[in-house]
């Protein structure tokens, strides 16, 4: 099977070592502290070490900042942050962090046990962002990066777990100029302008896949690589920091790492890995390289890609009330409308007696009332509206024709779905399965998936405009017409990144083997091992430990001591002349 992914790209540009010996190399340019990557660990990080004091680069692989930040609805989730306590709202500490352990390690969360039974390491970093999410937020705004809209009406992702003690209050997003709640382009523009005022200096075009290091084996400097082939050396007298985003668009990572198989990412092209290559080689221990940040993404999007079109997107909130998914057998397998990170997960179940991956893709069907109704763009919706591409969506006025329709689709496919089929009784199972569900939703009571239970997938349905009227049962589930014609597309599991990489400690330090720093060398964001194991905690779970994880980096950087080369830089010879 062809997955999306630069493999080509990846496998011939790829440097020969990771690391080159600061005695070989003759700097172009110094700073106390260079950031590789622009997204938002990134700029917290820069912004930090510039705030307390330090000098620095931030050197960017694309030729825009931001990265997947930009494209991210901007929401970032930060515990006992300081608009939420203001409103009389508690979230106090170890409510906070038994929920995070809760869901990231659910297989050794104990109630009564030490750390709730979490690895050490797992706890330090889970409570250093408990510690320290607040803080950064206020700084983000004090700095004038970020002017924040306290989203309390909207839930945690799991705001039903009895674990849950502050359900509402914890997401923040950026207002624009005008005051007006912002995406992630809203989010980046407030922190490159707040980086730019304050002196940091953001080069674009700069590809970083190898560090300069001293004899000492310290981080003393990168590489970076233009997109003419030529390289500039950068001396960091105090720290590098990585913050270049996850492995999402490399294949060969995905396919190695990954718990499951997955066919695309609407991360940024950008999200290559880099970091993960210079961990390996400086033998640097790797965690959490098994869970991704999932969600379903139509299959034709997927393959499409972010290189193709980089406002292609994942499926946040399937729309439709008449709709479901169905695997191969026609019968459904999870809750549609079920947060995307959890709801990804259901295609990679493995039946261990067909040994095949039942749900690999998943048909989301749905009726003409619901492609009248729920047309549109939010959040990577299929049911795209007039004027929108619909080639991957195929329809019949008959289940049974959809069935035919659905069969060639694949077989147009075949390079990348493989011998993926439907099965021989699609239609008619899937014709029991509209009746069950057509009941369930008459009843307003889905017995089987739950739809509708969870208080966050009303919040993401209210994307798709206002529900029937006349349904008042269960505004997610309503009976699909008998009549044709019925529509369907294929969705397959997907990225929004990856969160595996190199351990750090709370401070952003990266570690050896021995679980010691590596002089020099800092990491934050979806570049490096993040605590949250299998979890997604809430919308905002991913940049809001990149915020509080480049706080902290940036700070440590800033104070860190200077790290001889061991050669004088030509910017240090050009200084002292
Ligand atoms: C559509 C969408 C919506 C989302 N919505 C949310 C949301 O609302 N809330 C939330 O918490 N998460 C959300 N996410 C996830 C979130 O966007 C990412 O997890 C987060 O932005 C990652 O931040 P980062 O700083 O680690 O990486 P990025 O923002 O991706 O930044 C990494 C940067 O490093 C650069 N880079 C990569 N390699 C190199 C290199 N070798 N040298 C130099 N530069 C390099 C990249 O070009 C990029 O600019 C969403 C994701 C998507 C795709």
């Amino acid at each position: 099977m062809k997955e999306n992914g630069s493999e080509d790209l990846h496998e011939t540009s790829r440097p020969i070592r990771s690391f080159v010996r600061s005695s070989q190399v003759v700097f172009d340019t110094t700073a106390d502290v260079v950031v590789v990557g622009a997204g938002s660990a990134g700029h917290s990080a820069a912004l930090h070490a510039r705030a307390d004091g330090a000098d620095v680069i931030m050197l960017e692989a694309a030729n825009f900042v931001g990265g997947t930040t930009n494209k991210s609805a901007a929401w970032y989730w930060m515990p006992n942050n300081k608009h939420l306590r203001s409103e009389g709202l508690v979230d106090n500490k170890e409510d906070a962090i038994r929920y995070m352990a809760r869901l990231s390690r659910p297989q050794m969360y104990r109630e009564d046990a030490e750390r709730f039974g979490l690895p050490k390491w797992e706890y330090e970093l889970i409570e250093a962002f408990y510690d320290n999410a607040s803080d950064a937020a206020e700084s983000l705004e004090q700095l004038g990066a970020i002017t924040a809209y306290h989203a309390k009406e909207i839930p945690d992702y799991y705001a039903n777990l009895p674990e849950n003690k502050t359900p509402y209050g914890r997401v923040l997003q950026p207002r624009d100029d005008d005051g007006n709640v912002g995406f992630g382009e809203v989010l980046v523009a407030g922190l490159n302008r707040a980086a730019e005022k304050a002196g940091v200096e953001t080069k674009l075009n700069r590809r970083v896949r190898q560090l300069v290091i001293n004899e000492r084996d310290e981080v003393v400097g990168v590489i970076a690589v233009l997109p003419d082939g030529s390289t500039e050396a950068y001396r960091s007298r105090k720290a590098v920091i990585f913050s270049t985003g996850g492995f999402a668009h490399n294949p060969e990572l995905r396919r190695n790492f990954l718990f499951g198989p997955v066919f695309g990412s609407c991360a940024v092209e950008a999200s290559q890995g880099d970091l993960i290559e210079i961990a390996s080689d400086l033998g640097a221990p790797l965690r959490n390289m098994n869970y991704p940040w999932g969600a379903p993404m139509p299959l034709e999007r997927a393959l499409w890609g972010d290189k193709d079109d980089p406002n292609v997107m994942c499926m946040f909130a399937p729309p439709g009330d008449s709709m479901v998914f169905v695997n191969k057998y026609g019968k459904r397998v999870v809750n549609e409308k079920l947060q995307y990170h959890e709801a990804m997960q259901a295609f990679q179940t493995w039946d261990g007696y067909k040994a095949e991956y039942s749900n690999l893709f998943l048909f989301m069907i749905w009726d003409q009332a619901s492609d009248d109704r729920y047309r549109g763009t939010a959040l990577g919706n299929p049911i795209s509206p007039p004027g929108e591409s619909r080639s991957h969506i195929v329809s019949s006025p008959t289940i049974a024709g959809l069935k035919e329709a659905i069969a060639e689709k694949l077989l147009e496919l075949r390079e990348h779905v493989g011998d993926f089929q439907l099965d021989s009784e699609f239609s008619s199972t899937l014709e029991n399965t509209i009746e069950r569900f057509n009941g369930h939703a008459r009843t307003g009571i889905d017995e089987d998936f739950h739809r509708g239970d969870g208080p966050i997938e009303h919040y993401f349905n209210s994307f798709n405009g206002p529900t029937r009227p006349e349904n008042d049962k269960n505004p997610l589930m309503f009976p699909f017409d008998s009549d044709g014609p019925f529509y369907a597309t294929i969705i397959a599991p997907a990225t929004l990144d990856t969160k595996g990489g190199p351990m750090t400690n709370v401070h952003g330090q990266i570690l050896d083997q021995a679980g010691e720093p590596i002089p020099g060398l800092y990491g934050a964001g979806n570049c490096v091992a993040s605590p949250s194991g299998k979890a997604y905690w809430a919308g905002g779970g991913t940049i809001g430990p990149a915020f509080t994880f480049g706080y902290l980096a940036g700070k440590h950087a800033a104070a860190a001591p200077e790290l001889s080369a061991g050669v004088t830089s030509q910017t240090e010879i050009t200084t002292s002349s």
